[in-house]
C-alpha cells in the first residue's frame, strides 16, 4: 500500500483516484470542488482540507488538473513545500510541454523524482482504469512510477525525459484532429457523389485511406463501430478538448520552429465548430459543421 495525494478529481481524476482507492492504496483527495470531493470520499477516498494537507506525508502526489496554470500554481503552492525530499510526482494533466519541463526542474531541486504522464482515453476509460499513459521523466523516476499508472491504465510507455509524455500527447492529437476532419469532409464528400457511407467504408477501411478516425471512429451515424456518432455526437472526447490540444500542439511547433500547415488548419477548423455549435459535442462532430459551412 502507498500513501498517495490526488489533487483534481474532476471527470478524469475522479475515476483516477477511486482505482487507486480500490487497489487498496491510501488515498488523501483535494478537489476545490465539494461535489467531486463528495464522489472521492463515496469512491474511497480520505478527504483533505486542502492541497498542501493531501501532500504531507504522502510518497506519492498524483494532479489531474485542466492546464499549464493550475499545474504550476499547485506545485508552487501547495506541493513543493509540503511533500517530503524523494517524494515522486506525477503530473497526469495534458499541459504545454515549457510548464511541464520547468515544474519538473523544480521538482528536480527540491530532491522530488517527477513525470509527466498525460493520458489517452476518455472519461470510460478513467473510470474502468483502461487509459493509456505517455511518459516523460528519467528512467529511475519513470521506474517508480510505472507500479501507480499501472493501477489506472492499461498501457505505460516511457517516451523520453522531462516533458516528452507531453510532446508525444500533443503530437498524437494533432494527428488525430487532422485525420478525423480528413475523415469527415471525405464521407461528405463521397455522399454527395452518390457513394452509399456503408459501401464507401468497407472499401477505404480496407485501401489506403484507412485511419483510426475512419476505421474505430467513424464520424458517419451507423457506419464502423458504435461510437458517438451513433448518439448524436453526444459522450466521448468533446471538441472544446481537442481545440485545447491543438493549440497546444501550435504553439510547440511555434517554440521549434516547425511547420505545420495541417495542424494549423485543424485547430482553425475546430475553433469554427466549438463557436458554431460544437462546445458540446464529440470532436467527430466537425462532420456536421464541415457539411453546413461553405466558409472554409
Ligand atoms: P475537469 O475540469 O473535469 O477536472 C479538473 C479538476 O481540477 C476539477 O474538478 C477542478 O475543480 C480541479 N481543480 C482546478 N484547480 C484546482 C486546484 N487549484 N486545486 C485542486 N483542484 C483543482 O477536467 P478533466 O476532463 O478531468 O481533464 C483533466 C485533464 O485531463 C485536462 O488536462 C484534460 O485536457 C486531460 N484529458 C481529459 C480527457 C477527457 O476526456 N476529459 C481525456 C484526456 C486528457
Amino acid at each position: 500500500m502507498t500513501t498517495i495525494a490526488f489533487i483534481g478529481l474532476g471527470n478524469m481524476g475522479g475515476g483516477m483516484a477511486a482505482n487507486l482507492a480500490k487497489a487498496g492504496h491510501d488515498v488523501a483527495a483535494f478537489d476545490i470542488s465539494e461535489d467531486a470531493l463528495e464522489a472521492a470520499k463515496a469512491n474511497g477516498c480520505r478527504i483533505a482540507e486542502s492541497g498542501a494537507d493531501a501532500v504531507k506525508g504522502a510518497e506519492a502526489v498524483v494532479t489531474m488538473l485542466p492546464a499549464g496554470k493550475h499545474v504550476r500554481a499547485v506545485y508552487v503552492d501547495d506541493v513543493f513545500d509540503n511533500a517530503e525530499p524523494g517524494t515522486l510526482l506525477l503530473d497526469c494533466s495534458t499541459i504545454d510541454v515549457g510548464t511541464a519541463r520547468a515544474v519538473a526542474e523544480e521538482a528536480v531541486a527540491k530532491g522530488m523524482l517527477m513525470v509527466d504522464a498525460p493520458v489517452s482515453g476518455g472519461i470510460a476509460a478513467a473510470a474502468g482504469g483502461t487509459l493509456t499513459f505517455m511518459v516523460g521523466g528519467t528512467e529511475r523516476a519513470f521506474e517508480r512510477a510505472r507500479p501507480i499508472l499501472e493501477e489506472m491504465g492499461q498501457a505505460v510507455i516511457h517516451a523520453g525525459d522531462a516533458g516528452a509524455g507531453q510532446a508525444a500527447k500533443i503530437c498524437n492529437n494533432m494527428l488525430l484532429g487532422a485525420t478525423m476532419i480528413a475523415t469527415c469532409e471525405t464521407f461528405n464528400l463521397a455522399q454527395s457523389l452518390g457513394l452509399d457511407p456503408q459501401t464507401f467504408f468497407d472499401i477505404s477501411s480496407k485501401a489506403s485511406g484507412q485511419s483510426w478516425s475512419m476505421t474505430s471512429y467513424c464520424p458517419v451515424p451507423g457506419v464502423g463501430p458504435e461510437t458517438p456518432a451513433d448518439h448524436e455526437y453526444e459522450g466521448g472526447f468533446a471538441a472544446p478538448l481537442m481545440l485545447k490540444d491543438l493549440k497546444l500542439a501550435m504553439e510547440a511547433a511555434d517554440e521549434a520552429g516547425m511547420r505545420t500547415p495541417m495542424g494549423a488548419k485543424a485547430r482553425a477548423l475546430y475553433e469554427q465548430y466549438v463557436k458554431h455549435g460544437g462546445q458540446k459535442k464529440d470532436f467527430s462532430g466537425i462532420i456536421k459543421y464541415l457539411e453546413s459551412s461553405s466558409t472554409d
